[in-house]
């Protein structure tokens, strides 16, 4: 098994964001490896994103093609079973005493990072790439910088692994996460995250919009559209 540093492993969901760090670590990285979770989410439209969108990014640049390797998808319905959450059952959608909306999973990056890790244990993998974003997102805690940062350090300690931690969207909000987009794969790229991904929390692919398909009116359509309308006005 090769530990060549240029592998990297991508947390990778079907959403806009981690696609577009799909494209990141493409550009990057001379082999790339894929990690999906299936978590009792209440609707699987995102799971089933997934093989679509990356078809279309092998379909889309021949390079992409050669580096896209493996796609690990892990089984983690116990998540849905120990939280309470809209995203993991049908209770609607709003904000929780604590100032955090009820689409909030207790520790899920945590859980996701700990099994990609293990993943990349596994396959000789030090860089792992998550789309975590402290810019714009709702305050979920385990998106934050010093919470990657954190997690880096444990899984370094406990593996006995260099283990680095990339997030290249920490930074930057929804519009510059389009442009991102762009500069990577340009309208191609731009159209398979329009067409393919999937972000909005209901589940709903039924109307098409400029920015994709989606409910237009939860919390996460209501991030990528405006995003959307930033981006292209
Ligand atoms: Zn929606």
């Amino acid at each position: 098994m090769s530990t060549d540093t240029n592998n990297t492993l991508v947390l990778f969901s079907g959403g806009q964001d981690s696609t577009t760090c799909l494209a990141w670590a493409l550009e990057r990285y001379a082999h790339i490896e894929t990690v999906g979770f299936d978590y009792g989410q209440r609707h699987s439209i995102e799971m089933d994103c997934r093989p679509r969108v990356l078809d279309a990014m092998r379909e889309s640049n021949p390079d992409w093609a050669n580096r896209l390797g493996e796609d690990h998808v892990i089984d983690l319905g116990v998540l849905g079973e120990i939280s309470d959450t809209s995203l993991t059952s049908d209770a609607e959608i709003r904000m929780n005493e604590n100032g955090l909306p009820n689409t909030f999973v207790p520790g899920r990056n945590l859980i996701f990072l700990t099994f990609a890790a293990a993943v990349a244990y596994r396959r000789g993998i030090k860089i792992i790439v998550a789309g975590v974003c402290e810019t714009d997102y709702s305050g979920y805690p385990d998106c934050r910088n010093d919470t990657m940062q954190a997690m880096q350090n444990a899984l370094t300690l406990g593996m006995d692994e260099p283990f680095v931690i990339e997030t290249p969207l920490m930074w930057i909000d929804k519009a510059e996460t389009w442009a991102m987009t762009e500069d990577l794969g340009g309208k191609a790229l731009v159209d398979i995250i329009v067409e393919e991904t999937h972000t909005c929390y209901l589940g709903e692919r039924g109307k098409r919009h400029d920015w994709g398909y989606g409910c237009g009116t939860c919390p996460s359509c209501e991030l990528r559209r405006n995003g959307w309308n930033a981006y292209t006005g």
